[in-house]
């Protein structure tokens, strides 16, 4: 059975964030895809809105809270008050701020978008780029490589944290995303020369 026909074949969206394009890691990043068999179909540049941004997020209850809870849970371990911190204990309220400060980010400057496709590509790209806290993300991912940063750092100065790269993680939030960025533009459809060896 070919790979293609097994399903495995997807695509999805990268974002490489405003700090990764100012420090000059858009090359190298994009490389870090590109030599494990995964495929650009699509690329742009885009200096976002506020606007645009925000409807990037899924901006569900679940995920307002969600990152509330999870900069609950970095206040708790750093036996910081939330209250003191950003005067409230709620979850949603919290998680409204979080989304502010990815906001913020994400619009502070250019954004390279891109769609890749590959072997399982989402899980693939989601690995490469490392956990969500660059200080735990393992030494070989984008996150872990670029920088050591964390939940502390960012809230402590009411930002997102910067880590470099924004990936899908669903089936669901590829076709948001890819939709959301590209529109009806159509992927290319070409083949790499490496393709028969790594398939
Ligand atoms: P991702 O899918 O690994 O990017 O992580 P999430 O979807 O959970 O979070 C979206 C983005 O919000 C992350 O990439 C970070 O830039 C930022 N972020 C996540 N959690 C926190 C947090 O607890 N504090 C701060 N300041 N930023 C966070
Ligand atoms: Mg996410």
């Amino acid at each position: 059975m070919s790979p293609n026909a097994a399903g495995i074949v997807e695509r999805t969206l990268v974002l490489l964030k405003p700090d990764a394009v100012a420090r000059g890691l858009a090359g190298q990043i994009l490389a870090r895809f590109e030599t494990v068999g995964l495929k650009i179909v699509a690329l742009k540049m885009v200096m976002p809105t506020r606007d645009f941004v925000a409807r990037h997020y899924p901006n569900t209850p679940e995920w307002i809270a969600g990152m509330g809870k999870k900069t609950l849970e970095t206040y708790k371990d750093r036996g910081l008050d939330p209250i003191a911190e950003v005067g409230t204990t709620d979850p949603m309220k919290i998680g409204e701020m979080v989304k502010a400060w990815n906001i913020d980010y994400l619009s502070s400057g250019p954004v390279v978008a891109v769609i890749f496709e590959g072997l399982h590509a989402i899980t693939t790209v989601r690995k490469l780029c490392g956990a969500t806290m660059p200080f735990s993300a393992d030494p070989g991912s984008i996150r872990g490589s670029y920088s050591s940063t964390s939940a502390v750092v960012g809230n402590a100065t009411k930002r997102a944290v910067r880590n470099l790269v924004h990936a899908s993680s669903t089936p669901e939030e590829v076709a948001h995303e890819t939709a959301h960025w590209f529109g009806t533009e159509k992927p290319c459809v070409y083949r790499r020369a490496d393709e028969d060896v790594l398939a």
